[in-house]
């Protein structure tokens, strides 16, 4: 049988678009490469993927996304080193949760050839579309979703797989102000909290659009049960700096296994910082700003990899973090985007050659 690869067909577009992007002001996942890959699931099985011109998709409107919502995604990035070379960061992880994803959400996994195969041959015709200016890289959306129709609630019988590719700049976030969420849960105990699906974000935009109303930009995710221990931040995994020990929650149910999140806790380790995989109470939290133990909160995923937490809003009061010399913050991000950009040595095997 042949590689998946050799058989992927390449319709090319007429003409290239990259002459209308300006590299040097991209924004966020908001322009698109001339691209993309198609792969549809039908009579029980993967076909084999097509590249196509980047363009709108026709769907049945009694497609199963549209009422039931099957729809799962990861969040990947390219990177271009020095001389040219193109990297991706541990795409084998984000190819098992995307199965794991699937499962949840009674999608029928996909094989890692299609997955792997599939966005390298991309990412190969694409490859002038992987920006270079300091920072940037190329953000890569795999996503897969119910095109099968009927309005019976149950799962479809047909889905698309599809991998797009938006170029982005440096994710600058600013000061980030968090409310700690008292009311509303992002996931619950056997919920679909720990899959990329689709539906667990739109549900987040309206508790983060009354954060915003107050004056954050993002909402602290506590326990269902509870709201008495924090769990993310937004869409990424939280951490929480408490003197010099690093702490964040225990993935479970609720919480994704984000990859950033598993890299900073083994880079923290490996260089001697203590870690923490515990429960972190509101409380805790408080009463270390308060007596000055709380020296760093941040965010981490794919996109900002770690997005520091300047201010955090708990029961109509906002407590401040420091400005620190020496972050963990800014020394693991470093070191994060060092290894993804080939500058340093790559210890634990995270590159994959592209
Ligand atoms: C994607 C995501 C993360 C971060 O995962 P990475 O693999 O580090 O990008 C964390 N939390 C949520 C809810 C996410 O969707």
């Amino acid at each position: 049988m042949k590689a998946i690869k050799e058989e992927i067909r390449i319709e090319r577009a007429p003409v290239s678009k990259i002459t209308e992007v300006d590299f040097n002001n991209l924004a966020f996942g908001s322009v698109y490469s001339d691209h993309m890959l198609v792969c549809d699931y039908k009579d029980g099985a993967w076909e084999t993927p097509i590249i196509t011109p980047y363009q709108p998709i026709t769907l049945d409107p009694a497609s199963k996304i549209f009422h039931y919502g099957q729809s799962i995604f990861e969040g990947m990035k390219a990177y271009k080193d020095s001389n040219g070379q193109i990297w991706l960061f541990r795409p084998l992880d984000n190819h098992k949760r995307f199965n794991i994803s699937a499962k949840r959400l009674a999608i029928p996994e996909i094989p890692e050839s299609h997955f792997i195969d599939g966005l390298t041959t991309l990412l190969r015709l694409e490859k002038d579309w992987v920006p270079t200016t300091a920072g940037s890289s190329l953000y890569i959306r795999p996503f897969m979703f119910a095109s099968g129709k009927g309005f019976h609630a149950s799962p479809a019988d047909a889905y698309k797989f599809m991998v797009c590719f938006a170029p982005s700049g440096p994710y600058f976030s600013g000061k980030v102000k968090v409310l700690i969420e008292e009311t509303y849960s992002r996931s619950a105990n056997g919920g679909t909290g720990y899959a990329k699906a689709g539906g667990n974000y739109a549900g987040q935009f309206y508790p983060t659009q009354l954060a915003i109303a107050k004056g954050y930009n993002q909402v602290i995710w506590t326990d269902d049960n509870t709201h008495e221990f924090i769990e993310e931040a937004g869409a990424m995994n939280i951490f929480v700096r408490i003197n010099d020990t690093l702490i964040t929650a225990p993935v479970s149910d609720r919480i994704l296994d984000g990859i950033t999140r598993k890299s900073i806790l083994t880079l923290a380790q490996d260089q001697g910082i203590t870690t923490e995989i515990r429960k972190i109470s509101v409380t805790e939290v408080v009463e270390a700003a308060q007596n000055g133990s709380l020296k760093e909160m941040f965010g981490a995923g794919t996109a900002a990899v770690i997005s520091p937490i300047t201010t955090f809003g708990f029961q109509g009061v906002d407590y401040d973090l420091p400005e620190l010399q020496h972050s963990y913050a800014t020394s693991l991000k470093k070191q994060i985007t060092d290894i993804q950009y080939n500058r340093s040595e790559d210890k634990f095997g995270w590159r994959f050659k592209v």
